[in-house]
């Protein structure tokens, strides 16, 4: 582990019924800073169990988890929540807006929750927005948008508070196909620009078009694979 490490699992287990096979079983990843690494595997391998796991939304039974730099293990919920906020950011197969309200008001939330300047937070909001193309809909509520719209406030969202790793579970699930790829470009060039993304998905189109690397899961264990 450098310092260029993003995430680290080590020897990770995280079994939800002790009669049950594990979710994942002692399963040891690394993933460094600009690499965009898709995560594959059936239904059910472990891939929505591993991304929790890296968002700090689940805990390991066992193993260490370690993301950007913080050893999640070790962490309380207050703190947990608080390295959530600031330093990941989620996009969702389903988007998980807020219908009741604007687009610019779903992109402010992470660094309303944050705390911090509001004049910089309004600018970074209006930043993203133009930079994705979607600043004409600030004033828009998301039922109004077209699905690879609420994709690209998702997205702003998950980027306003700047975060260390970007995770997307089935980001193109929900989309139609050309949409798909819209979304799927628009993360190639995040990554092209420096961010740091894990993306879980069952498409491995998706995998190829805007992967660097690729981790296979398999009943909760890695198979390794290359891309490119
Ligand atoms: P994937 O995202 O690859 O489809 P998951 O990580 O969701 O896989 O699930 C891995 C395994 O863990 C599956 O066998 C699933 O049924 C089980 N599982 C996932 N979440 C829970 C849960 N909250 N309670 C019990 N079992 C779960
Ligand atoms: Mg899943």
């Amino acid at each position: 582990m450098t310092n260029q490490t993003v995430v680290s699992l080590r020897g990770v287990t995280r079994r939800y019924e002790s009669a049950a096979p594990p979710a994942l079983d002692h399963v040891t990843v690394e993933v460094q800073a600009g690499e965009a690494v898709a995560v594959m595997g059936p239904s059910g391998s472990g891939k929505s169990t591993m991304l929790n796991l890296i968002a700090g939304v689940d805990r390991a039974d066992s193993g260490a988890v370690e993301v950007a730099g913080e050893d999640l293990g070790r962490l309380s919920e207050a703190e947990l929540a608080r390295f959530r906020r600031g330093r990941i950011g989620v996009i969702f197969q389903f988007f998980h807006l807020l219908d009741d309200m604007t687009v610019r008001d779903n992109v402010l939330l992470p660094a309303q929750l944050a705390g911090g300047s509001k004049p910089a937070a309004r600018a970074r909001a209006a930043e993203l927005l133009e930079s994705l193309g979607i600043a004409d809909k600030a004033d828009a509520y998301p039922a109004r948008l077209s699905g690879g719209q609420r994709q690209r406030v998702a997205v702003a969202r998950a980027l306003m508070n700047r975060p260390a790793l970007l995770l997307a579970d089935e980001p193109t699930g929900a989309v139609d196909a050309r949409t798909g790829e819209q979304v799927v470009e628009l993360l190639r060039e995040l990554n092209q620009s420096g961010q740091t993304l894990v993306v879980v998905t069952h498409d491995a189109e998706v995998a190829r078009h805007c992967a660097t690397r690729l981790i296979t899961l398999r009943d909760g264990r890695v198979e390794a694979g290359a891309l490119r």
